[in-house]
């Protein structure tokens, strides 16, 4: 099972050579998310050797244009390279609007069926599911409607126990049906417990990401136990009457937020372009938090 996280763009709406603005891309078990599209992410696809065809779902938390600004670009090179299958697009209601345009001026031709599905702020809600993950949106407070996603993984698979497999000579057709957690029936009328034939899956993971948004105590609640938190740290606490005036949040306050939510790591970025690197905000965190990274592009978080 694989749940992992890779870093696209770290930096907030001012792109530098160091930090690209907003997106991550999600393997989560084989289904391949990126949320957030700022300008220049099919570049960090290609240079972190992503196979970016694989998307099926790409989740835009709000229209600020260094979450969104990579989205045409990204779809038009997908449709150059032939892609066939349906791309589901999940952000605010206005994006269907800002990004067909774009297609249709320039006379493209979709090969593949691009799906909107229009949030309305605010929602906390299911807004996808498949039998392997389920998304739901976390209504944030920033300058303009904007969300969070929380993507959880549904129950893994019990892993097999190949020594009592072995045992009774079972078929490689029964595994999918054991790790599911259903008994063996014999022909002779035996019955094999799958207690007996499987070890205990590991608990479902959680991975939830907050861009961009003031500090918000209700949030507490929504990020409960969450396994990875990617929170924006905008700014340092030295420039918190900034933070809160442009809907932002200190580093500071993501220690105190993860403390009180009691999550099990956190990833902070969005960083704003005036700060020469993420040392002091890492300093800040851990006065609250210790189990605290700084986002770096390239970087691959696991669960
Ligand atoms: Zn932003």
């Amino acid at each position: 099972m694989k749940f992992e996280i890779t870093i696209l763009g770290s930096g907030s709406a001012l792109p530098t050579l160091t930090r690209r603005p907003s997106a991550h891309f999600v393997n989560c078990n084989e289904r391949y998310i990126l949320i957030d599209c700022g300008e220049g992410t099919q570049l960090q696809l290609r240079k972190y050797k992503i196979k970016f065809q694989k998307i099926e779902v790409i989740l835009i938390s709000h229209l600020h244009g260094d979450h969104f600004f990579g989205l045409v670009g990204l779809i038009s090179t997908m449709n150059l390279l032939g892609r066939v299958h349906k791309l589901v697009i999940i952000g605010p209601v206005e994006l269907e609007q800002l990004i067909l345009p774009q297609l249709s001026v320039g006379g493209a031709f979709l090969g593949f069926e691009l799906e909107f599905r229009p949030l309305v702020y605010p929602i906390h809600q299911v807004v996808y599911e498949d039998n392997v993950l389920d998304i739901t949106t976390i209504p944030l407070k920033h300058r303009i409607d904007t969300h969070g996603f929380i993507i959880r993984e549904k129950e893994r698979l019990r892993s097999l126990n190949k020594e009592v497999f072995d045992l009774h000579g079972l078929s490689i057709a029964d595994i999918p049906h054991i790790r599911r957690g259903f008994d063996i029936n014999l022909e002779n009328g035996t019955v094999i417990p799958n207690a007996e034939l499987t070890f205990p899956s590991e608990a479902p993971k959680r991975y939830a990401y907050c861009s961009d948004t003031v500090y918000r105590e209700n949030l507490i609640e929504i990020l409960t136990g969450v396994d990875l938190l990617y929170h924006e740290a905008t700014f340092l606490n030295e420039h918190k009457e900034l933070a809160k005036k442009t809907f932002h949040t200190t580093a500071t306050q993501v220690g105190v937020l993860a403390a009180k939510a009691n999550v099990k790591k956190v990833v902070i970025g969005h960083f704003s372009s005036r700060y020469a690197d993420a040392s002091q905000h890492i300093i800040e965190v851990k006065e609250n938090f210790e189990e605290v990274v700084a986002a770096e592009e390239g970087m691959v978080i696991r669960l």
